[in-house]
């Protein structure tokens, strides 16, 4: 089968599809049918990759971590997502997503977000691009995350605090649904990952894909390699993996994407979905979920915010199944520990979800010889992260 065949029919092999209700079937349809039409336009484009430059800070550079490569081997490099405008790979989807509304003639954005990083992306695109933004979040996450919420409400967007079910991201998602079932000619939708109904996990994984390109562009170029022997990246939703990984599927190369460990797969208190979940249908896809016996959803922990969704994009699921990508799990104490070894050997400090990448590419490249190399996405900067870190560490830093 050819992994980077697209899904015409909605489908990653069986994964995938259009599972919403009735009202929206049309709705999804006519994205799809616009999306195809408009990621063909010159215009479109143009603006695009110009928002992407002089806004957003593309493109990217990848850097040569010297220290870090010294003390476990191979050659370890990092492409710097946390370099872009609100420091994470969230803004390339942002902007994206907007212009195709603004384009499609949509003047009013919803959007869900969990930890509040989509939804701080999603207000700037559309105080930008001129869009009235509406960003539905758990209250419990609204409590948690409060410097983000401010921030949203900064640049200009209207926060609805949902108050059912657990009160976190999942609940969030349910009530954008219902938002836009009622509103859709006014409203479009704009999913944070490679997540949700087809064709969402196409348009995101093509918006993110720019990570990947940039890669098969640079790597050649400050290497004697044409393409790293390992890719790696973490995986909430997959959006910043795919992104990642798509434009190297046919490639001879190692990929490997990196869910969150939690307390521990065996304790229950994780959010590894690919290493350790089930098939099944959740937000409009059948992919791998979190889920008991009797189907229901159960609760996911991460000390990583960004990371602890109990679905996964259905493209992951595929590239699972198709053993072209290799998945594990990194726990919190593994996270830390990357996070604080990559502050003090490279003075960057990383994203607690990278974190769980840089972990995995740490362990790898003990086993790596010299000549060797590991590119890791560096998706966002920990700044975020610092509170939650002091506070797991206490006086042991
Ligand atoms: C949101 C986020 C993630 C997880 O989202 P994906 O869709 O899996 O990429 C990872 N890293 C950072 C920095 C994030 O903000």
């Amino acid at each position: 089968m050819n992994l980077k065949s697209q899904p015409t029919d909605g489908k990653f092999g069986t994964f995938g599809g259009k599972y919403v209700p009735e009202t929206l079937m049309p709705v999804v349809d006519e994205l799809e049918e616009k999306y195809n039409e408009i990621k063909e336009n010159k215009e479109f484009n143009e603006k695009l990759s110009k928002l992407l430059k002089d806004y957003a800070g593309r493109s990217t550079p990848i850097y040569f971590a010297e220290n870090l490569s010294k003390k476990y081997g191979g050659k370890i490099y990092f492409k710097r997502e946390d370099l872009l405008h609100g420091g994470a790979h969230k803004i390339n989807n942002s902007i994206g997503q907007a212009l195709l509304a603004k384009s499609m003639g949509k003047k009013r954005i919803i959007a869900e977000t969990g930890a509040g990083q989509h939804g701080v992306a999603t207000a700037m695109a559309c105080a930008l691009l001129d869009l009235k933004c509406e960003i539905y979040m758990g209250s419990n996450d609204v409590e948690r995350q409060s410097p983000n919420v401010f921030r949203m409400r900064l640049l200009g967007a209207e926060v609805h605090s949902v108050k059912s079910g657990s009160q976190t991201l999942k609940d969030a998602i349910n009530e954008a649904i219902r938002d836009w079932v009622t509103n859709v000619e006014s409203t479009y939708y704009l999913i944070g990952s490679v997540v949700g109904p087809h064709p969402y996990p196409m348009i995101v994984r093509d918006f993110q894909s720019v990570i990947g390109k940039e890669i098969k562009e640079q790597f050649p170029k400050i290497t004697s390699q044409e393409i790293p022997d390992i890719l790696i990246a973490c995986v909430g939703g997959g959006s910043n993996a795919i992104g990642t990984f798509y434009p190297f599927l046919d490639d001879e190369c190692k990929l490997v994407g990196v869910e969150a460990g939690g307390l521990g797969i065996d304790k229950g208190k994780h959010s590894s979905t690919l290493v350790a979940g089930s098939e099944g249908v959740l937000h409009g896809a059948r992919s791998y979920l979190l889920q008991d016996e009797d189907g229901q959803i159960q609760e996911t922990h991460s000390i990583s915010a960004g990371l602890d969704y109990p679905g996964v994009g259905p493209e992951h699921s595929f590239l699972k199944s198709q053993d072209r990508v290799e998945y594990v799990s990194i726990n919190d104490e593994e996270a830390v520990n990357a996070f604080v070894e990559m502050s003090r050997l490279e003075g960057i400090i990383p994203a607690l979800e990278t974190s769980h990448a840089i972990a995995e590419a740490i362990k790898r490249a003990q086993k790596l010889g010299d000549k060797q190399s590991i590119l890791v996405t560096l998706s966002g900067r920990g700044d975020k992260d610092t509170p939650i870190i002091a506070k797991h560490l206490g006086n042991n830093l």
